[in-house]
């Protein structure tokens, strides 16, 4: 049932909305469509924060809303999509404009074959797998479809920014009252149509400090085999987003506690030890340390970076490694290239599309031998490299953790800032 909810009971503070979105639900019902903004952005406006995008939900299709809008581009396959653009460089902005999706059906769950693929096309069927997953949703439909095909109760609200009403059919303002999670539907249907849904259970539990309901937390850990049927990259990509969030060390724990903290990502296999716990000592604190720095850029609106964290993450699986080629003869440089290529391959594979992602996570890793030699041209080259900061603080952050003399960090950092006389002094003092 739909209920619709006035700025009395709602409390939306409208300071904290985007103008840009605001405009693009505007100029879609001055052409007469329905438009709201939605899904994680009304959630974050009734927790009182600023949401970090803001995502526009429509009845037009997707040609409809691009021939509104002088910058807007269609794009995804599984999901299509219209990104509107506003502004250039950094100041530019994307809001992500989706036409409401109609349910699939319960016969195309359980019917999942090859054929299904092909039904979709007609537009009036959803592709379907095997197990369940939906492999494309391009179906169009009525918002009380829309709404019951997003994932958590919080997730499937809209927000009329010009009547100031929130609209809400499945009890998502009183779950976010009550700071619950709550998944719409049947959860293990939900876990089986999109089993990435578990990791955004535990991405959102860890964000908003949550508590998953009973009946959405269920069939987690029994879902969560089905996570091997979803593409790496997009798991990937989850990762990523779960460990990004501000609330990385939060998510850890949430992993833990819900049984996927081994077993689910090979990155993590590698990092945390056989209970799913940071291991102890200077590893754990270095590692510890890592994601705090992480969590305060985050939460600072500062960018991070994929490959610094991911580099961290897995370090100490190349330093073992490169000790152990090492200790078979092979010379420092050479060991270390070899150890890295293998936990590329064990931890990593080949996600198409990363190649710049693992440049920069080598660069990283490489740069710490070169820091070993404070002689020679070496040190003017490598302080004038693009990824220098980069390599530089991941230095900085074992220095701090004890895994190295925090001299060498010292020596560096005064170096990069110092004048002519102050290098020449520096390389003096390290002969
Ligand atoms: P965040 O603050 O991390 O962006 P979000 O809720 O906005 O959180 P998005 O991934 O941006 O998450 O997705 C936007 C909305 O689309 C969600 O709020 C939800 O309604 C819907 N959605 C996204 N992914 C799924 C999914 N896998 N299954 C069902 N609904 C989804
Ligand atoms: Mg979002």
């Amino acid at each position: 049932k739909r209920v619709e909810v006035g700025a009395e009971v709602h409390g939306i503070n409208p300071d904290l909305l985007d103008e840009r979105a605001v405009k693009v639900v505007k100029t879609l019902a001055d052409a007469g469509f329905e438009a709201y903004i939605v899904g994680g952005a009304v959630r974050d406006l009734l927790l009182g924060m600023r949401p970090k995008d803001f995502d526009v939900a429509t009845n037009a299709t997707p040609e409809q809303v691009k021939g509104l809008f002088r910058r807007a581009f269609i794009i995804g396959r599984r999901f299509r999509i219209v990104h509107v653009v506003y502004g250039r460089g950094r100041e530019h902005e994307v809001i992500e404009v989706s036409t409401f999706r109609a349910l699939p059906t319960e016969s195309e769950a359980v019917a999942g074959n090859e054929k299904t693929a092909k039904a979709e096309l007609d537009g009036k069927h959803h592709a379907v797998d095997a197990s369940g997953r939906v492999l494309r949703d391009n179906v169009w439909g009525p918002q009380i479809e829309d709404a019951a095909r997003r994932d958590f109760t919080v997730n499937a609200m809209y927000y009329d920014p010009q009547r100031r009403l929130v609209v809400d059919y499945h009890g998502g303002l009183a779950d976010a009252k009550a700071k619950v999670l709550r998944m719409i539907g049947d959860p293990e249907t939900r876990y089986r149509e999109d089993p990435v849904r578990i990791i955004r259970a535990v991405r959102f539990a860890a964000k908003l400090g949550f508590e998953l309901e009973a009946k959405t937390l269920a069939p987690i850990k029994a879902s969560s085999a089905l996570l091997a049927n979803v593409p790496a990259s997009r798991l990937f990509d989850e990762m990523i987003k779960l460990l990004q969030t501000g609330h990385s060390l939060a998510s850890l724990a949430q992993l833990k506690k819900l049984g996927l903290a081994r077993g689910v990502f090979a990155v993590l296999d590698a990092m945390l030890t056989e209970t799913g716990d940071l291991p102890e000592g200077k590893r754990g604190s270095f590692l510890r340390q890592a994601f705090e720095d992480t969590d305060r850029r985050v939460n600072e609106g500062r960018g991070v970076s994929p490959s610094f964290m991911l580099a961290c993450m897995l370090w100490h699986e190349v330093l073992d490694r490169w000790t152990r080629i090492r200790a078979g003869g092979e010379p420092a440089v050479p060991a270390l290239a070899q150890a890295i290529d293998a936990v590329f391959d064990a931890r990593i594979g080949d996600i198409s599309g990363r190649g710049k992602l693992a440049a920069d996570m080598r660069e990283i890793w490489m740069m710490q031998t070169r820091f070993e030699r404070r002689s020679g041209s070496g040190v003017f080259s490598l302080i004038e490299q693009p990824r220098y900061r980069a390599g530089f603080d991941f230095l900085r952050l074992r220095a701090d953790a004890g895994e190295i003399d925090p001299a060498l960090a010292d020596w560096w950092e005064d170096f990069a800032l110092g004048s002519d006389d102050d290098r020449q002094a520096l390389l003096a003092e390290a002969r």
